[in-house]
């Protein structure tokens, strides 16, 4: 029997439907270079983690490659379909298994959308901090496969940090549970951590066991606009150095503001060259304020004012998240519906460097001929430059790709990384090996040879 006719027989629901497998075959990036998704021999929605270990048992007797896909809303390529992939589509496995406020635990399926669990934590007076901008969209799972940071994470840290366990279909089918409820456990190797972040290349991630807060006083928020970009980086180390923690610290610049204010009208400066939108959600929320507001204006701000209420607070933060659709709309709205594309960096260098980034990054789009825009996790050091591309002219192509050579190589040259957060995917897996050098990548493919010992799982992505 065929790969496809064992799939079938299991699995009746089993989606062949070539237009609704096209639907499924790429997430959420734009992609340099050739990296065309390929073309699925099936889709499955498991709702259980046995139906998932059973098609991926399938998939390996008969070679078939597994592409473990979330919500799609990654930006790296890495939920892309493979060429005669069975795709195995998480969104179906969406159930909140349990709420424990006692141990402040919940265990979740990985389709769970992550606002969906900040929503249910909340009304527990628990916190589930990770918020990635795409966080009414996007899957814990792939939240977890990614590693995936957000505007909080300056302060409560990134995706991995309330990691505690994880039920994972290895890619021979077995299924592994790794991990722990307490709070604290050191038993073997931390196998947990080794599968966050990796992108679903080690296997299937089916139950995650995550730790949560307690539910923070309400933040307050202010906002500085600064002259030049390099003053609001400046700010940035600034505020680090008097001792602040803020809960967010996220930097705009012209390119931004103005295209999310063309995107959805709202009032922002567009005379400024960037915006710091920093919040405090600590109990001396309004003293925090005070200081960083000194800060900013000793860094150079023209203006600085704290958002009147929550609902004011909450649009500018909603701004902030509208930066991807804003950019892309104003990319098709330069260079056409069709083919105005954004390709989206993922960069992330040592605070104290940022405000060298932000100023190359100015002189590599001065010197390509590129608009790019800069947006980010500033307090983090992690900044998303995105380049304006016209995918139907191939000198924009050529420009766009040189822009983001030139910022990958400066990013590393500054002791950075290639992904703050975003993930390698296909997009960067040529300069993970720049920053990893020939012995890391050697124990990257050690790794990835012990699980999946004939790359069945997402080959092609990472490594
Ligand atoms: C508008 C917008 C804003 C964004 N903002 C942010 C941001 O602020 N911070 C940030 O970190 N990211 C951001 N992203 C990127 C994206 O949302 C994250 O990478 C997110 O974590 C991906 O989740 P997903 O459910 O869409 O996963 P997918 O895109 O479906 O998959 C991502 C990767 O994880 C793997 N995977 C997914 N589920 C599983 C599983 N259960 N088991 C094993 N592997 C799995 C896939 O194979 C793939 O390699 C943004 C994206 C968009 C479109």
């Amino acid at each position: 029997m065929s790969a496809l006719d064992e799939l079938r027989a299991a699995f009746p629901d089993l989606v062949t439907d070539p237009d609704i497998l096209l639907s499924l075959a790429r997430d959420s990036a734009d992609l340099l270079g050739d990296d065309k998704p390929g073309t699925p021999l099936a889709a499955l929605r498991p709702t259980s983690t046995e139906q998932v270990a059973q098609a991926v048992r399938i998939a390996a007797r008969h070679r078939v490659p597994v592409v473990p896909q979330g919500a799609r809303t990654g930006l790296a390529g890495g939920a892309n379909a493979v060429d005669g992939a069975l795709l195995m589509c998480l969104d179906t496995m969406d159930r909140i298994i349990s709420i424990d406020p006692l141990n402040r635990v919940a265990v979740v399926q990985p389709g769970v959308i992550n606002a969906n669990l900040r929503r249910a934590v909340a009304e527990h007076g628990l916190f589930y901090p990770p918020d990635p901008s795409s966080w009414e969209i996007s899957s814990v799972g792939g939240n977890v496969s990614t590693n995936a940071g957000g505007m909080c994470c300056v302060k409560y840290g990134v995706t991995t940090e309330y990691v505690l366990g994880l039920e994972v279909v290895l890619p021979d089918g077995e299924i592994l549970r790794c991990g722990r409820r307490t709070t604290k456990g050191v038993a073997g190797y931390d196998l947990t951590r080794l599968f966050v972040g990796s992108e679903g290349t080690l296997g299937i991630i089916t139950e995650i066991t995550l730790s949560l807060r307690p539910a923070p006083p309400e933040s307050l928020t202010l906002v500085a606009m600064f002259p030049s970009v390099r003053d609001a980086g400046t700010a940035v180390a600034a505020i680090t150095a008097a001792g602040a923690t803020p809960s967010m610290l996220e930097l705009l610049d012209r390119v931004h503001l103005r295209a999310i204010e063309a995107y959805r009208p709202m009032g922002l400066a567009l005379d400024a060259e960037a915006m710091l939108l920093i919040a405090s959600d600590s109990a001396h929320a309004a003293a925090d304020l005070a200081v960083i507001e000194e800060v900013c204006q000793k860094a150079g701000a023209t203006e600085v004012y704290v958002a009147s209420d929550a609902e004011e607070a909450d649009a500018l933060q909603g701004a902030r998240r509208l930066s991807q659709p804003a950019m892309k709309k104003l990319a098709q709205t330069t260079f056409g519906t069709d083919s105005g594309e954004v390709i989206i960096e993922d960069v992330a260098v040592p605070r104290s460097t940022m405000a060298d980034l932000i100023e190359a990054i100015g002189t590599i789009a001065a010197d390509r001929g590129v608009v790019i825009g800069v947006v980010g996790h500033a307090g983090d050091g992690n900044l998303h430059p995105k380049i304006l591309m016209d995918r139907a002219n191939p000198a924009s192509v050529a420009a766009a790709k040189a822009a983001f050579d030139d910022i990958m190589a400066v990013t590393l040259s500054l002791g950075g990384t290639c992904t703050g957060e975003h993930g390698v995917g296909l997009l960067k897996r040529e300069w993970l090996e720049q920053e990893m050098g020939p012995v890391g990548m050697r124990v990257h493919r050690a790794i990835k040879a012990a699980l999946d010992p004939e790359n069945l799982m997402n080959p092609g992505k990472v490594i």
